[in-house]
């Protein structure tokens, strides 16, 4: 383990974290309102033992994050695993897309150096803002070297989570992110760091090569009595891709996973995920999918199931059985 402090890249894009205006106990406030560089100015107060290297991609509130601060970020990343004096890289991000950014870069990224996407639920000028918390936590887990090798994490909640995982539960509270299938990694305070079982993905190279352009790929959610329609509206602006947000096991009336089955057919993969909080999606248990040529989400939820979709048809795979194949593993 080296013992010279640790050197990390923090790219900020905004978020709560970065949250401004809410006059300590306002309702109302800007995500990104602060700068990176006054609020990695707020954590040299904290005394942390990490020299933080900031970068500012974006000030925005995530759900307006897009393909340019997505590649921004890649790009960013990229130049840190290949510069021997980064050891990790941080990056500050609004809590309702994280899952999202995180997932792509999860994908996309090596898995050398550790990656790490933190948020906070209150703006930072709130009052009992966990922002600063949080950030400290993501700092004890970029400064250990056990930390590689686990793809892209999510620290929220003194909680250390895989991305991949990780899931928004609710709209308020600190205690915001849920992971399924697996529990966290770790636990994590300021002074201490609990791994709860080894890295899984030591030296692996990126999964997939990042995306040239940004296909699209859309999410439809299932509901009782609808019809074909917005099957046919979806095909009808272009899409490359659908994932269904269905009910249940990913289920939708007959008339849609026909029109989904036709989509399928003419070469628009779908994906059956499930509007359900928690759950696996799998294979021919309501639906026939071998027949209808549909693909399960398995663990993914709808907005993770969007995305690596997104990375598939951007990399030419829209085969079922391939796609299939990259949602088993
Ligand atoms: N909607 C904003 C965002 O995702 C604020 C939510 C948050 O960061 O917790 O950036």
């Amino acid at each position: 383990m080296s013992t010279r402090t640790p050197r990390i890249l923090v790219l900020g894009t905004g978020g709560t974290i970065a949250g401004a205006g809410s006059g300590g106990t306002g309702a109302g406030y800007r995500p990104g309102g602060l700068s990176l560089e006054v609020l990695v100015g707020h954590l040299a107060a904290l005394g942390l033992s990490a020299d933080l290297v900031p970068q500012e991609i974006a000030r925005i509130g995530s759900q307006d994050i897009g393909f340019a601060e997505w590649q921004a970020l890649h790009v960013a990343s990229m130049g840190a695993m290949d510069d021997p004096s980064v050891d990790a890289v941080i990056i500050t991000h609004g809590t309702d897309t994280a899952e999202e950014t995180g997932f792509l870069l999860d994908l996309t990224l090596p898995t050398t150096k550790p990656v790490i996407l933190v948020g906070a639920m209150r703006p930072a000028d709130a009052v009992g803002a966990d922002g600063m918390r949080n950030f400290a936590n993501a700092v004890k887990v970029a400064g250990d070297p056990a930390a590689a090798g686990r793809g892209v994490m999510l620290v929220m909640g003194d909680a250390v989570l895989a991305v991949r995982d990780a899931r928004k539960s609710a709209t308020s509270a600190i205690d915001a992110f849920r992971t399924f299938p697996r529990g966290p990694l770790a636990r994590v305070t300021p002074s201490s760091l609990d791994w709860f079982g080894p890295a899984h993905r030591v030296g692996e190279a990126a999964r997939y090569p990042f995306p040239a352009e940004l296909p699209r790929v859309a999410i439809l959610t299932a509901g009782a009595g609808m019809d074909a329609k917005p099957v046919e509206a979806l095909l009808g602006i272009g899409a490359r891709g659908i994932v269904l947000a269905g009910m249940g096991q990913g289920n939708a009336p007959r008339v849609v996973l026909e029109a989904l089955a036709a989509c399928a057919a003419s070469g628009v993969p779908v994906v059956r995920a499930s509007r359900v909080d928690e759950g696996l999606v799998d294979r021919n248990v309501e639906v026939e999918d071998d027949a209808l040529g549909l693909v399960a989400a398995r663990a993914l939820g709808p907005a993770k199931a969007r995305v690596l979709l997104i990375v598939l048809v951007a990399n030419g795979v829209t085969d079922a059985g391939r796609v299939q194949a990259a949602f088993d593993g």
